[in-house]
C-alpha cells in the first residue's frame, strides 16, 4: 500500500489551520476522543492489520468534526505492560511525521486534522495513517514484533472505547500515587518535546507526573530500561537541597545539561522563582493572580475566558516554549492529586479559581474545608467578583491580604539615573505591593 504523501520527521511541528483542514478528528469541540496502546500475546495480533470502525475519510463531510479513537495493540517478547504509556506517547510523534496530518495532545484529549492538500493528493483513508504508524513503530521501537491498529469514528463505539480507556489511564496513575519522591533515588526525564521546545524537558517523579499527563514515574522507568539512550532517561536525584520547593542537586545538574544551559535550577513544586519549564503539551496551566495573591488553574478544553479575562490559548503562549516563566506553569491535571501539589506556594490553600469540570474531577483531592471556598466560572468571571467570593467564603488567601495591608511602606522618592542626585535601585526577587504610586515631575 503506497502512502500518497511524504512520511518523515521534517513534517513534525506542521500546524493545519481551520481553513486548510479537510476534517477534524477529536479536538475541543468533540466530546468523545482518545487513544490507547495495549500489550497483547503474539497470537492475539494480526501483524500489520489496520481496521477502520465507522466512516472513513472519503465518507466524512469536508469541514466536519468527528469523534475519534486510535487503538494500537502490540506484542513482542520484551514488550511489557509497563511500556504501554510510553509507546502510546509515540503515537503523537509518528502521526505528526505524516505530511498534512496533525496530532495534538494525548489520552482522552487528542485533536487531529487532515489537510485538504493531503486529501486531494489521495490520502482518502485512515488505512494510510495506520500503515505509517505500523512502519514507524517497528522501525523506531524494534522490541515491537507485532502490531495492529484500529481507528474508530463511529460515535457510540468511540464513547465506549474512551470509557474503557479512562479506567486504564486511572489504573496507571493510581499505581504511581502509591509511591513518593522520598522512596526512590532516581527520577526520570523526557525530551520528546524538544522538537517543538528545544530547551524543555520533563522531570518525572512519583509525586509529579509529566506535564502532558501521559508519562508517570513507572512509565519513565520502563522506557529508560529498554532504551536508555532514547528520549526517556534516568536522573539520579542527588541531594535534597530544599524539601518544600522540591529542589534536588541531581535534577539541577541534568536541567543545565538538557536545557542547553538555558535553565539552571528547577523547583519541582512551585510556580515561583525557578518553576519547571513548559513545552506546549501541558494539560492545564497554573497561573498566579496577583490581585488576590492566589493561584488559578485552567485546562486545555476550557472554552471562554479565565478569571484573568483571557482564554487558555493566550495563557499557553505566555507559558510554553521551554522557558522558565515565573507565575505560570504547564502541568497535568493528575499533578493536582499529588500530596506535593505546589506545596511551596501553599498548595490547595492558595488555589482560588478553576473551571467547574476540573473541580469536579479532582474534588476528592481538595481538602474538605476548602471545597466551597474555591471559585469556578459559575462563581466569578472577573477579578472583582473573585475578590468578593473569596472574602465572603473566608478563603485562606484573604489572611494574606491582611498581612500585606498591615505592612507600612515608607514614602520613597526615586529619581531617574542621570538626574542631579539621582539614584538607581535594583530589586532582585522582590514582590512589590503598593496602594498607590505617585509620579512627580522633577523641577
Ligand atoms: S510533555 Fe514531557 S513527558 Fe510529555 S512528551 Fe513532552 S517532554 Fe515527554
Amino acid at each position: 500500500m503506497k502512502i500518497p504523501v511524504d512520511v518523515s520527521v521534517v513534517h513534525e511541528g506542521e500546524r493545519i489551520r481551520k481553513e486548510d483542514m479537510y476534517v477534524e478528528l477529536g479536538g475541543p469541540k468533540v466530546s468523545s476522543k482518545g487513544e490507547l496502546v495495549r500489550v497483547r500475546k503474539p497470537g492475539e495480533i494480526r501483524d500489520g492489520n489496520v481496521e477502520v470502525e465507522g466512516p472513513d475519510f472519503d465518507k466524512l463531510k469536508e469541514g466536519g468534526r468527528y469523534p475519534f479513537a486510535i487503538f494500537v495493540e502490540v506484542a513482542g517478547k520484551n514488550v511489557e505492560e509497563d511500556l504501554e504509556a510510553v509507546i502510546e506517547r509515540r503515537i503523537h510523534d509518528y502521526c505528526n511525521y505524516v505530511e498534512g496530518f496533525m496530532h495534538l495532545n494525548q489520552r482522552y484529549d487528542i485533536w487531529c486534522r487532515l489537510s485538504k492538500k493531503s486529501y486531494e493528493r489521495g490520502f482518502n483513508t485512515l488505512k494510510y495513517l495506520g500503515q505509517a504508524l505500523i512502519t514507524l513503530f517497528k522501525a523506531e521501537l524494534p522490541i515491537i514484533e507485532k502490531i495492529q491498529v484500529t481507528f474508530i469514528t463511529d460515535e457510540k463505539k468511540v464513547e465506549a472505547f474512551v470509557n474503557d480507556a479512562r479506567k486504564i489511564y486511572e489504573a496507571r496513575d493510581a499505581r504511581a500515587r502509591a509511591l513518593s519522591e522520598e522512596e526512590v533515588d532516581t527520577f526520570y526525564g523526557c525530551v520528546l518535546c524538544q522538537s517543538f521546545a528545544p530547551t524543555h524537558f520533563c522531570v518525572i517523579t512519583p509525586d509529579r507526573i509529566s506535564l502532558c499527563g501521559s508519562i508517570n514515574w513507572f512509565d519513565g522507568r520502563a522506557a529508560a530500561r529498554v532504551d536508555p539512550k532514547g528520549p526517556n532517561f534516568a536522573i539520579p536525584k542527588g541531594e535534597l537541597i530544599d524539601e518544600v520547593n522540591g529542589e534536588y542537586s541531581g535534577v539541577n545538574k541534568v536541567v543545565k545539561e538538557r536545557s542547553q544551559g538555558e535553565t539552571e535550577r528547577f523547583y519541582l513544586h512551585s510556580i515561583f522563582n525557578f518553576p519547571h519549564t513548559s513545552c506546549g503539551c501541558f494539560e492545564s496551566i497554573a497561573f498566579y493572580i496577583p490581585e488576590v495573591d492566589g493561584v488559578g488553574v485552567v485546562h486545555r478544553d476550557y472554552i471562554g475566558e479565565t478569571v484573568l479575562g483571557v482564554p487558555f490559548s493566550t495563557l499557553a503562549t505566555q507559558t510554553g516554549g521551554g522557558k522558565q516563566v515565573e507565575g505560570f506553569l504547564g502541568m497535568a491535571i493528575e499533578y493536582m492529586r499529588s500530596p506535593k501539589f505546589l506545596q511551596a506556594d501553599g498548595g490547595w490553600n492558595r488555589m482560588v479559581w478553576l473551571p467547574k469540570s476540573v473541580k469536579e474531577r479532582v474534588i476528592d483531592d481538595i481538602p474538605a474545608e476548602l471545597r466551597d471556598k474555591i471559585a469556578t466560572e459559575e462563581d466569578a468571571t472577573d477579578i472583582a467578583a473573585l475578590k468578593g467570593f473569596l472574602k465572603e467564603r473566608g478563603h485562606p488567601v484573604v489572611e494574606r491580604w491582611r498581612e500585606v495591608e498591615a505592612v507600612e511602606v515608607p514614602e520613597l522618592e526615586v529619581m531617574p539615573v542621570g538626574a542631579p542626585g539621582g539614584i538607581k535601585i535594583i530589586l532582585q526577587n522582590a514582590k512589590i505591593h503598593a496602594e498607590k504610586v505617585i509620579i512627580k515631575k522633577i523641577k
